[in-house]
């Protein structure tokens, strides 16, 4: 199959080319933001007309590979019928209505793309949970979220009846599987049932679509809302400019779909741009798999966080050739300017990055065209006016640290997050004057790059120096006894607070003499960094402590450190 499916030369000559400098981005983006719009019937149905009029090249909207290497692959049309389909199930056997909130936990099979565009069609909220909740996690969850309705699989379905008597508001338990379960509707037999006919539920841009639950990565996840206007139009930035796609492209982004980085790239900025979704059923993580599949099909753009990243560039690289892959990006944490070259070495291709958040678009990104410069996030997408600030809500100029922060006023951005649902005064917490606050700190330099310093909570204040982790962080990994680690403040007595580094070894390393490791590493970050932010304190451990999407919760370790006192 995957030979079928490869293109001319010529065609993947012109596949990935929207622009061709980062001036003409800011010139041409002018988004329109209609009275009504919702993705479903503006999107995905428009890619299916223009298939039956053959107006769009004959690349799936989806294509799926299992583990055992069966595929699926879905055109918009078939898209279009099968999500009418699952939304009269929606609406007629679960009773679900206009704004009833839905969570949908689903590993990565096509249903749950399905559910995603069958939700959007019936005006439902949506949920997305990833597979890996506990019984603990989806309490909370489900709770907070007072969801009515709960889609899951046969390997959720018991955690879900275990706590279902605690939520009040949960009406209705949808099973996508096989087999039939009692107490649940049985998905898969109603939606060979449904009539194939829908009529799209009318949606207002700035009416809400779904609700993501942050990553977690510094307390407990945020229920972030968005609109059908900003996802549905909006993560157009990201498809056309950061990710580069056009209908001839083949997008993989690797990340759980429970997070809001799936619907960045593995649904709406692809399908906005009509490229295919590629998907690969792997539960978790592993470098082989990933490899191969980039050798063995035709996908032309590549996302991933830093951190699988690192786990690839520690795998062998050379023994692999990835014909068709052009395009790679990264988001979600900072990208060590080491692993980029390695990466470049082995592969000939450069790493772009991005930075945004569960609750924006695109902020910052490299782009196609533009110098990378290693360890920046590259310039401000045109989603947003994108500012250092100081806790005044004043611009800061170029080479002072402050606040990342996106205008407000006197219009909030339509592909900003609405709210924190159900959360009015977390939400006015995120404004500071004409500014929301994203909680991380940054400085843009004089050819106007932005670079990450942390987040707020994660700058370290020592001896009056204001350290960023990230910097010692990948000061260290460029070591070759270093996998990762993780860079957090540590209480002194006399500087108040220190540098320390938690530290994980590649294995050839293991047997070293600790002391002199850690001199050895002491000495590295003093020359390649600035000596006052050198680790005065190193810890070996065997791994870090990450959130289920897979990112360093320094918090943590922050936490155990203070506690220690
Ligand atoms: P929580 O808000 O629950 O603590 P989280 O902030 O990790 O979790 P996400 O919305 O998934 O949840 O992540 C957004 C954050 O990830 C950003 O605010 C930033 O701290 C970090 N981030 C994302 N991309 C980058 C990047 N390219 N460089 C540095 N940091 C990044
Ligand atoms: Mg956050």
């Amino acid at each position: 199959l995957a030979s079928t499916r490869c293109f001319s030369k010529h065609q993947l000559a012109r596949a990935g080319q929207n622009f061709s400098d980062y001036e003409s981005i800011h010139r041409e983006y002018k988004p329109e933001v209609p009275e009504f719009f919702n993705f479903a019937k503006d999107v995905v149905d428009k890619w299916a007309e223009a298939e039956m009029g053959g107006r769009r090249p004959s690349n799936p909207a989806l294509w799926w590979v299992s583990e055992e290497g069966d595929q699926v692959q879905w055109s918009f049309v078939e898209m279009a019928l099968a999500s009418k389909k699952a939304a009269r199930v929606l609406s007629e056997q679960c009773g679900l209505q206009k704004g009833d909130r839905v969570i949908l936990i689903l590993p990565r099979i096509p249903e749950w793309w399905l559910l995603n565009v069958a939700c959007i069609r019936t005006g439902t909220i949506l949920i997305p949970g990833t597979t890996q909740l506990t019984e603990k996690d989806l309490l909370y969850r489900l709770k907070a979220s007072k969801a009515r309705c709960i889609i899951t699989d046969h390997v959720l379905a018991p955690t879900v009846e275990a706590v279902a008597s605690k939520c009040p508001s949960l009406e209705c338990k949808l099973i996508v599987s096989q087999e039939p379960r009692e107490g649940w509707l049985h998905f898969n037999d109603l939606l060979k049932r449904a009539p194939a006919e829908h009529s799209c539920t009318a949606t207002k841009s700035h009416e809400p679509m779904a609700i993501y639950f942050t990553s977690g990565s510094t307390g407990t996840p945020k229920m972030t809302e968005h609109s059908h206007g900003s996802h549905g139009l909006g993560l157009g930035v990201n498809g056309k400019y950061w990710l580069d796609l056009t209908p001839l492209d083949v997008m993989w982004n690797t990340s759980d779909t429970g997070w809001a980085k799936s619907a960045w790239s593995s649904v709406f900025a692809p399908w906005i741009q009509g490229a295919c979704v590629f998907v690969h059923s792997m539960p978790r993580f592993e470098p082989k798999p990933v490899l191969e599949t980039l050798s063995r099909f035709p996908v032309t753009t590549f996302c991933s966080p830093p951190t699988a990243y690192r786990m690839l560039v520690h795998h062998n690289l050379s023994s692999y050739k990835f014909h068709s892959l052009k395009h790679c990006l990264s988001a979600g944490e900072p990208m060590n300017p080491e692993v980029m070259e390695e990466w470049k070495e082995e592969t000939g291709l450069d790493i772009y990055e991005g930075y945004g958040q569960t609750e924006t678009v695109l902020v910052c990104g490299t782009f196609k065209g533009m110098r990378i410069k290693p360890g920046s996030m590259g310039k401000p997408s045109p989603a947003y006016d994108t500012q250092i600030i100081d806790e005044d809500g004043n611009i800061l100029p170029p080479g002072r640290e402050g606040d990342i922060a996106l205008r407000i006023k006197p219009n909030r951005p339509f592909c900003l997050f609405t709210q924190y649902a159900d959360d009015p005064e977390r939400t006015a917490s995120t404004m500071r004057g004409s500014f929301y606050v994203t909680g991380d700190r940054g400085m843009r330099d004089e050819e106007g790059y932005f670079w990450f310093i942390g987040r707020a909570d994660d700058v370290i204040n020592s001896a009056g120096y204001r350290i960023g982790p990230f910097e010692v962080e990948s000061a260290l990994i460029e070591h070759p006894s270093v996998v990762e680690s993780a860079v957090v403040s540590s209480p002194d007595p006399v500087r108040g607070e220190v540098v320390k580094a938690f530290v994980v070894l590649a294995p050839d390393y293991a047997s070293h003499n600790p002391e002199a490791l850690i001199k050895e590493l002491q000495d590295h970050v003093k020359k390649v960094t600035a000596p006052y932010k050198y680790p005065r304190k190193v810890e070996f451990v065997p791994h870090l402590p990450k959130t289920i999407s897979g990112k360093i919760q320094r918090n943590e370790l922050r936490k155990k450190e203070w506690g220690k006192l």
